[in-house]
C-alpha cells in the first residue's frame, strides 16, 4: 500500500492545518488501515491544535482527529477478524494496556496508559488512517457523515450517561447543549429521564426541546435557575467552562450525580462544606468502552439519533477548528473525504 493520501497536517500550534500530500501508512502486526469517508472535528481537537493539553503533546508535524469512519482497506499481519472494505470506525482510544486494573474490570477508557488517535498516534484528518484491529469500531451501514460524529461524541454522551447510572424516571440536566449534549438529551429521554437542557444559545436550547428535553434554561436567568433548584438527580457538564459549576450546585439535590465530560483544565470552584452537608457525587467520564460502543451503534441502527452535522472538506478544517474554539458552531463538523 505504497503512495500518499491527502491530509490536513498540524506544523505548528494554533496555526492554519496544511494541506498536502503525505506517505500513506502501513498497517502494522494486528493493525487495520481504514480508507476514511469521513471524520468530524471535536472540541478536544481545539484543544490539541492550540497545544492546549496535558503534556506530552505530539512531535509536530503531526495529523489530528478521532471521529473517522470509513472501509477497511488493508490488514496488518495477523488480523483475521475482519475482512476488506468492511465498515470500520477509527475513535479516540487507539489502543490500552490491557493489563491495568481499570482495562482488567471493563472499564478501559479510564486507562492510563491508552493511545489517543490524533494525540498519541497520527489520526482522521487525513485519507488513510491506521487503526488498532482490536479496537477499531463496527460501523453499520448509513452516511458516513452523519456516523462520524458518534465515533466521539455520540460515545461520550453514552459513557457520560452510564456513569451518572442514570435510571427512569430521574431528572437529569444537561449542561451545553452542542453537538455532544444533543445526543445526550436524547439518549437520557430515552432512558426515561426527565430531561433538563441548559445552555446560553436560545437556539440550542430550541433544538434541546424537539430532542426532547422537557425544560429548557439560560444558566444566566438566575430567577428560573432558583425556580429549579435541587430538582435534579444528575447534572453531566459537556460546556468546556468552569462557568456552569455554580448552576450545576444549584440544581442538583442533596445525593444527587455530578458527572464532569468536558475538558477544562481550570480548577473549578467548589465549596467542601456543601459538599459536606449535600452529599452530592462527583465524577468524571472520558469516551467509553468498546462494549458501550457496540451499544450506541446498536442503538444508531435501531433508533437513529438526531445530529446537526455541517459537511466540510478537509481543506476547511482549520475553520472549523476556529468555529468550535469561538463557540459558533451549530453542532458537530463532518468532514467528508
Ligand atoms: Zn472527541
Ligand atoms: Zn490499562
Amino acid at each position: 500500500m505504497a503512495g500518499t493520501m491527502q491530509a490536513a497536517v498540524l506544523g505548528g500550534y494554533g496555526a492554519e492545518l496544511v494541506l498536502g500530500a503525505v506517505p500513506r501508512p502501513v498497517p502494522g502486526p494486528g493493525q487495520i488501515l481504514i480508507r476514511l469517508e469521513a471524520s468530524g472535528v471535536c472540541h478536544t481537537d481545539v484543544h490539541i491544535w492550540q497545544g492546549a493539553v496535558r503534556p506530552p503533546l505530539p512531535p509536530l508535524p503531526f495529523i489530528l482527529g478521532h471521529e473517522g469512519v470509513g472501509e477497511v482497506a488493508a490488514l496488518g499481519e495477523g488480523v483475521e477478524d475482519w475482512r476488506i472494505g468492511e465498515r470500520a470506525g477509527a475513535a479516540w482510544i487507539h489502543d490500552t494496556c490491557g493489563t491495568c486494573p481499570e482495562c482488567r474490570s471493563g472499564h478501559e477508557s479510564f486507562c492510563q496508559n491508552h493511545r489517543a488517535h490524533g494525540l498519541n498516534v497520527p489520526g482522521t484528518f487525513a485519507e488513510f488512517v491506521v487503526a488498532d484491529a482490536r479496537f477499531a469500531a463496527r460501523v453499520p451501514d448509513g452516511d458516513a457523515a452523519v456516523l462520524a460524529p458518534l465515533m466521539c461524541a455520540g460515545l461520550t454522551a453514552l459513557g457520560a450517561i452510564d456513569r451518572a447510572d442514570l435510571k427512569p424516571g430521574e431528572c437529569c440536566a444537561v449542561f451545553g447543549c452542542g453537538g455532544l449534549g444533543q445526543y445526550a438529551v436524547q439518549l437520557a429521554q430515552r432512558r426515561g429521564a426527565e430531561v433538563i437542557a441548559v445552555d446560553r444559545d436560545p437556539a440550542k436550547l430550541a433544538t434541546s426541546r424537539r430532542n426532547g428535553a422537557t425544560q429548557t434554561l439560560d444558566a444566566a436567568d438566575t430567577g428560573a435557575l432558583e425556580a429549579l433548584a435541587a430538582r435534579a438527580d444528575v447534572c453531566i457538564n459537556f460546556a468546556p467552562t468552569t462557568a456552569t459549576w455554580a448552576p450545576m450546585l444549584t440544581l442538583l439535590r442533596p445525593r444527587g450525580r455530578l458527572i464532569a465530560a468536558a475538558m477544562v483544565a481550570e480548577p473549578v470552584p467548589l465549596n467542601q462544606e456543601w459538599l459536606t452537608a449535600s452529599g452530592v457525587t462527583i465524577t468524571g467520564t472520558s469516551v467509553g468502552t468498546r462494549t458501550q460502543m457496540a451499544d450506541l451503534m446498536r442503538e444508531e441502527v435501531e433508533r437513529p439519533l438526531a445530529a446537526e452535522v455541517t459537511e466540510i472538506t478537509l481543506a476547511e478544517t482549520t475553520e472549523a477548528l476556529r468555529a468550535l474554539h469561538a463557540g459558533r458552531a451549530p453542532g458537530r463538523f463532518s468532514i467528508r473525504f
